[in-house]
């Protein structure tokens, strides 16, 4: 997964920036890819809070851009981005609730209640052991879930996978990202590893790893279009 610098605004840019320096800073010595701008190495570190902390940041951000310059493409009306929660920690006062409903531990959610994502950190952290793509699979999926509640209407496995399709024409379809061919791989692994062992990679409510990442290339491969009923 690389983020390429040159649409990225200034202030964004800088940060980029002190990432390559902190990422050259413990490298093993290879150079620097000169188009390619690796914000985190997720399959070395894979456990500090910040690293993945920094990636679902800028996975918000990418993810977003790309509904609202596209979003008119496929829907009318004007985008209206969810509002993001962000990290909880299940079990404390500050976890958010949607609706009455507490939020589970070791999940991330979209909440139609109040239009909002949220994400048990757990989770993210876990995932992103195996990879740094996680963290955009993750968010790229609920912000799916947003889109559908806007504009479309299916339910249950189907929409799951949906949304699966949805984050694969996000991610692929983004101008300010590269989707590498070994990201797949990591999200195949982080799926079979956690499969079942949590809401989020549930295989009876979201489908299998096989059928969750098949969704995800159809949209990878064909965009938004090839996600939405015919
Ligand atoms: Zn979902």
């Amino acid at each position: 997964m690389a983020l390429h610098r040159s649409p990225w605004p200034v202030a964004v840019a800088a940060g980029v920036l002190l990432a390559l320096v902190s990422v050259a800073g413990c490298s093993d010595g290879g150079p620097p890819k000169p188009t390619a701008v690796p914000v985190n190495q997720g399959d070395q570190g894979g456990g500090a809070d910040d690293a993945w902390t920094a990636e679902a940041r800028d996975a918000v951000h990418v993810v977003d851009d790309f509904w609202r310059s596209h979003w008119n493409q496929h829907f009318t009306g004007a985008y209206r981005s969810p509002k993001v929660v962000g990290t909880y920690t299940p079990n404390t006062p500050q976890a958010p609730r949607c609706g009455s409903e507490p939020a589970t531990p070791y999940n991330a959610f979209y909440c139609p209640a109040g239009d909002f994502i949220a994400w048990d950190g757990k989770l993210m952290r876990d995932g992103y052991a195996q990879g740094d793509s996680w963290v955009y699979l993750v968010i790229a999926h609920e912000w799916g879930h947003a889109v559908q509640r806007r504009v479309l209407g299916l339910r249950d496995v189907a929409q799951e996978l949906q949304a699966d399709c949805l984050a694969g024409a996000t991610l692929f379809g983004s101008e300010e990202l590269r989707f590498e061919p070994g990201d797949t791989d990591e999200l195949a692994q982080a799926l079979t590893a956690l499969a079942d062992e949590s809401p989020w990679t549930n295989s009876q409510d979201h489908g299998n790893a096989d059928q969750r990442l098949s969704a995800f290339s159809t949209g990878g491969r064909g965009g938004v279009d090839a996600c939405l009923p015919s």
